[in-house]
């Protein structure tokens, strides 16, 4: 199976190679650019080889940055919207450059302007975003539908997949911890949960799982995340999903409060629960 987790990096593609191998992951998460700031870095070249050098001799799975969570793409402010794309439209071009195959973002908040608004803007700073060339996916998270969250159901998703032209490079992220809270109950029904996205959006979107427990409550439209086998979802549950036949094969990446000493327990507890 592939599973990892979300690492931080400060001094590079190749320290966070190594920093997976040491929690025994297989595919890991890293932030675009700083979540806090809106600097890139630019490309080292090398650094990337020697990352890769590793991924190929270890057989790691496909890795996935995640977009700064302060973008909206959903908002009806010209400053906020253009910085998001101009932000987003960067990363995606120099995470294209290097092949990195996945590109998670929170679709947006519409403020109150409605989910409708959210998901006609999102699509077209979509359609202003991806020129078709490239090949790497940008990936919709799905969200517990906090405050004007867009895309805290299927539906929203499907429809701003349906607003982008080159919606082949358009895929999900499901995030369990958000999706429990958004009213899919994934402990008791995953297999209905799953046929719902399958006739929704369709199952050859999901590209990658986000797994958390959750703080909150099934339906609570909120987002906390919790330890595995420490929140609402539970242990059991989530032995479900990583061993479904529909999910097996997916990368796998832990958000959960952990530091890499967790993380690494967490994956050999994971490891251990594959039939
Ligand atoms: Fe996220
Ligand atoms: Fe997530
Ligand atoms: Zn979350």
């Amino acid at each position: 199976m592939y599973i990892g987790c979300h690492l931080t990096i400060s001094k590079g593609y190749e320290e966070a190679a190594k920093l997976a191998l040491s929690v025994g992951a297989n595919v890991f998460q890293f932030f675009s650019r700083n979540p806090r700031g809106y600097s890139s870095k630019d490309l080292d070249m090398e650094d990337v080889e020697d990352m890769n050098r590793i991924l190929k001799e270890k057989d790691f799975g496909p890795l996935l940055a995640h977009a700064p969570y302060i973008l909206n793409f959903a908002s009806h402010k010209s400053n906020i919207y253009g910085m998001a794309k101009g932000i987003l439209g960067e990363d995606y071009q120099r995470l294209n450059s290097i092949s990195i195959p996945y590109f998670t973002f929170h679709p947006g908040n519409h403020v109150g302007k409605g989910s409708e608004y959210g998901i006609e803007r999102i699509g077209d700073a979509l359609n202003e975003i991806i020129t078709g060339n490239e090949t790497t996916m940008l990936l919709l998270e799905t969200m517990a539908g906090q405050g004007t969250e867009v895309g805290h159901t299927f539906e929203e998703l499907r429809d701003i997949i349906d607003r982008v032209k080159y919606n082949e490079l358009v895929g999900v992220c499901l995030d369990t911890c958000h999706i429990y809270s958004a009213g899919y109950d994934i402990v008791n029904d995953l297999d209905g949960v799953l046929d719902e996205f399958d006739r929704i959006i369709g199952i050859d979107k999901l590209k990658a799982i986000h797994l958390n427990d959750s703080k909150m409550e099934f339906n609570s439209r909120k987002d906390r995340h919790a330890k595995i086998g420490e929140g609402t979802i539970g242990l059991e549950a989530i032995k479900n999903i990583i061993n479904h036949p529909t999910l097996k094969e997916l990368p796998f990446y832990l958000e959960t409060p952990n530091e890499l000493d967790g993380y690494k327990q967490e994956i050999e507890l994971l490891r251990n629960a594959t039939k």
